[in-house]
């Protein structure tokens, strides 16, 4: 097949993972379901898809060993649940809302995080089960380059996988997190964010995702956010909030505080990467300054459409 053929193959699979993972939370959604069940549910499907850096697919730590986060909130309640560093729990996303639900706390982290799911039932794996070779060379790659090159900012360095077709989007150059927002009848909003976090990062290493406001922040009153991107540098910006309180104090659009966040504050201490938001009045908004970010939406009653370029 010639490159522009695998080139388009590649691209249609991703485009086809995202309706498949729109089409049920729609429909959830058309049946009266909550935002937070319909983020929930989106979520857990990405995890399932090895396309996509969460869950099954995950990234490698430099140790060669997978540490997942993810985080969920609710819009209605300000109620948030999120684990860090977890790698026995099939769907983090589903640990994250167990602590929501099943404890006091907002965030747990490694074994604290893995006896709560275990205790409440949630399918446990063995670590290896979030392992893909395409994953495992992405590692082997990035051990072997250095920093230099590894810059974001560097000489574009498509990756290609001897084991399976390119990517259409340069895996050094694009963040994998998965991530739901949702707006439902009752005019609730949700956001549910999971991830491996970064390729090579150092075990321990806590990113974006499960810190409420950073990764991940939801209120009815604004807009529910799910970012993805140099997770250090979000966290710092607080994204998620910022977008929201841009919002509430400033009066900002959520289309004219989404790109503030991601055009602006963000790239202004190097943070790279995008977000997906939607408001309590349902426009959405999914900026990134990175070359692409797969991406779709759904409304109900209408055909889901994806994205992966600008
Ligand atoms: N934000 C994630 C992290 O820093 C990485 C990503 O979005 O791919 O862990």
């Amino acid at each position: 097949m010639s490159r522009d053929g695998a080139a388009a193959e590649q691209q249609a699979a991703y485009h086809a993972a995202l309706l498949a993972v729109l089409g049920p939370p729609q429909d959830l959604l058309a049946r009266g379901g909550s935002a937070l069940d319909a983020v929930s549910l989106a979520v857990d499907l990405l995890e399932d898809c090895p396309l996509f850096n969460a869950g099954h697919g995950a990234v490698f730590t430099h140790d060669e060993t997978h540490e997942l986060d993810a985080a969920v909130m609710d819009g209605a309640t300000l109620k948030a649940g999120a684990v860090g560093c977890v790698s026995r729990i099939k769907r983090p996303v589903r640990a994250a809302r167990a602590v929501m639900e099943h404890s006091e706390h907002v965030l747990l982290v490694g074994a604290g995080a893995e006896a709560l799911a275990q205790r409440l039932g949630l399918e446990m794996v063995s670590p290896d089960y979030f392992s893909t070779e395409h994953r495992r060379e992405q590692l082997r790659r990035v051990l072997a380059t250095d920093k230099a090159v590894l810059d974001h900012d560097g000489a574009a360095l498509q990756f290609r996988s001897p084991s399976g077709p390119t990517p259409p989007l340069d895996e050094q150059r694009k963040f994998g997190t998965v991530g739901a927002v949702a707006l439902d009848a009752q005019g609730n909003l949700a956001a549910a964010t999971s991830t491996g976090g970064m390729t090579n990062k150092q075990p321990g290493r806590v990113g974006d995702c499960p810190v409420i406001g950073a990764g991940t922040y939801a209120d009815n009153r604004t807009a529910a956010v799910s970012c993805t991107g140099t997770g250090e540098m979000f966290i710092r910006a607080a994204a998620a909030y910022d977008v929201c309180a841009r919002m509430a104090y400033a009066g900002a659009s959520l289309a004219q505080a989404a790109e503030a966040v991601v055009m602006q504050a963000l790239p202004a201490i190097g943070g790279r990467g995008g977000l997906i938001a939607v408001d309590r009045h349902g426009n959405f908004s999914m900026p990134f300054n990175t070359e692409g970010m797969y991406r779709g939406f759904a409304r109900v009653g209408e055909a889901p459409q994806t994205a992966i370029f600008r």
